[in-house]
């Protein structure tokens, strides 16, 4: 049996290694040219943060330990103050609790090698989907080169085209599923900081940097060659937006009176921020995610999210081995696809929230003294009671053992707890830790419960 996948990016790639690996049959249809000879797409999130819930699904495909060299690690947020001061606050408690900064187009392209040199899985690049008929159980791709339609069975068909998914596109028109995309007022642009004469890092190299302007924020993450790459998120319209900066001028005002220690590092700054493309950030819905057991979305086509807790990769390639482990003693395609929907829907929508919710914590919670207080508090309640309080932003993302869902609901009892527990206290030595513990112990189950109770068999 032949699976048909649209779209060969991490979800794609992927996922055609994990069915191959099963003994299925795999054509991979890519509208883009074969990244393996084209340059790196400009414009488009050059580096991504990779947490655990990504590394685990590399490490079952060996895929990690060929990145690994290449990836550079984030012990934490340095967060920049309008003055140019900066405090680091770290991301977890243990020294692995870090994140890595990888480049997204040498883990697509380790991906995808590992997807071709597996006998079974071919790839057609340049091949675009321009329809589904649903009725009549094809799809139709377009060979670009030769500019000629061809039609394919669907049975199985898996769309992993992306946020803006032709098929989901296809599947709503055809009022097969509900569908949304839901776009955020704000926009993205990236911007370049070069490495020094000597090849060397211009700010601290591992962390994720972060200039919290309250309505706005400049982030930049590391690349293995001492440059890093800046992402400025921005509203599109208004006063002060991407439809208000569009002459040089007022460009550099904005980002000199903004981030005033970092303009010098930038260079190109104001002819970078004219000519690369503005970004378009928003969260898809759907429900449900395939039709019959013809076709389905996996992956950013179902379920696009905001990329403010880092996490729309990750979750992706956690969908993969999710998908997979529905296929275990089972090739009845609808279930397949029932299963996987059951599984993972409560999960995606809960990092859905998760995501618009840090969007907030970055560019204005960081900057403030009881969020840091709150922050610190968190961590410490870890160390003292690590088998019942994991703070939210690790178990999302050092603990792929959790689940997202979990880590939204747990996340919950605790913000209050922390809330109630540093009410009135200036630092850490004032919390009253034994009221914190019964409270804990009152509210939140220990943690192996939740552990033992998550299964990789499929419903
Ligand atoms: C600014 C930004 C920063 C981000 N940062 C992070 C981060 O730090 N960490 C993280 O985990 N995630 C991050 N993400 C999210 C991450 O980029 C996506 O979740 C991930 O790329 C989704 O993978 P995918 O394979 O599902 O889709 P995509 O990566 O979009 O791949 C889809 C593929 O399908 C192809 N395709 C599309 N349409 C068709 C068609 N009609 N026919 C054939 N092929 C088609 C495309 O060419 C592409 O190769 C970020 C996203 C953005 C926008």
């Amino acid at each position: 049996m032949t699976v048909r996948i649209v779209g060969a990016g991490p979800t794609g790639a992927l996922l055609a290694i994990l069915l191959r690996r099963r003994g299925l049959d795999v054509t991979i249809y890519e509208s883009r040219r074969d990244p393996r000879s084209a340059p790196p797409e400009t414009g488009r999130s050059i580096n991504l943060a990779l947490a655990d819930r990504g590394i685990e699904a590399l490490r079952r495909v060996g895929v990690f330990d060929e990145v690994f060299s290449r990836l550079v690690p984030m012990t934490g947020r340095m967060i920049h103050d309008q003055r140019g001061s900066t405090s680091l606050q770290p991301y977890g408690m243990r020294a692995a609790e870090v994140i890595y900064s990888i480049s997204r187009h040498r883990l697509n392209q380790a991906l995808l090698d590992l997807a071709i040199r597996q006998y079974g899985v071919e790839v057609r690049f340049e091949h675009r989907l321009e329809a589904a008929d649903f009725a009549g159980g094809v799809a139709q791709l377009r060979d670009l080169r030769a500019d000629r339609l061809e039609t394919v069975p669907m049975s199985p068909l898996l769309a992993c085209d992306g946020a803006g998914s032709r098929l989901r596109r296809d599947m709503q028109a055809a009022a097969l599923i509900t569908a949304s995309e839901q776009a955020l007022d704000h926009g993205y642009k990236e911007l370049s900081i070069p490495a020094g004469a000597d090849g060397e890092y211009r700010m601290q190299k591992n962390a994720l940097h972060i200039w919290p302007r309250g309505r706005h924020m400049l982030i930049a993450l590391p690349n293995d060659d001492g440059s890093f790459t800046a992402t400025l998120f921005l509203q599109n319209s208004g006063l002060v937006s991407f439809a208000s900066l569009d002459a040089a001028a007022t460009i550099e005002s904005f980002l000199a009176e903004n981030f005033p220690d970092v303009v010098s590092l930038m260079p190109d700054r104001v002819a970078e921020f004219l000519a690369n493309p503005t970004g378009f950030l928003g969260t898809v819905h759907a429900d449900p995610w395939s039709v019959g057991g013809q076709a389905a979305i996996i992956g950013d086509a179902a379920h696009a999210i905001v990329p403010f807790h880092g996490q729309g990769m990750n979750c992706c390639l956690e969908d993969c081995l999710e998908f997979d482990a529905c296929l275990e003693g089972q090739t009845d395609w609808q279930r397949v696809f029932r299963d996987f929907h059951a599984r993972r829907k409560p999960n995606t929508d809960a990092i859905a929230v998760m995501a618009l919710e840090n969007y907030l914590e970055m560019r204005e919670h960081v900057a403030d003294a009881r969020f840091r207080l709150r922050s610190a508090l968190a961590l410490e309640l870890e160390r003292r009671f690590p088998e019942r309080f994991i703070p939210r932003y690790s178990m999302v993302m050092f603990h792929h053992e959790i689940p997202y869902a979990t880590a939204l609901s747990r996340g919950r009892v605790q913000a209050r707890l922390l809330e109630e527990l540093t009410a009135g206290a200036a630092t850490l030595a004032d919390v009253d830790y034994v009221r914190a513990q019964t409270e804990i112990e009152r509210q939140l189950e220990p943690l192996a419960v939740i552990r033992s109770s998550v299964t990789n068999e499929c419903a």
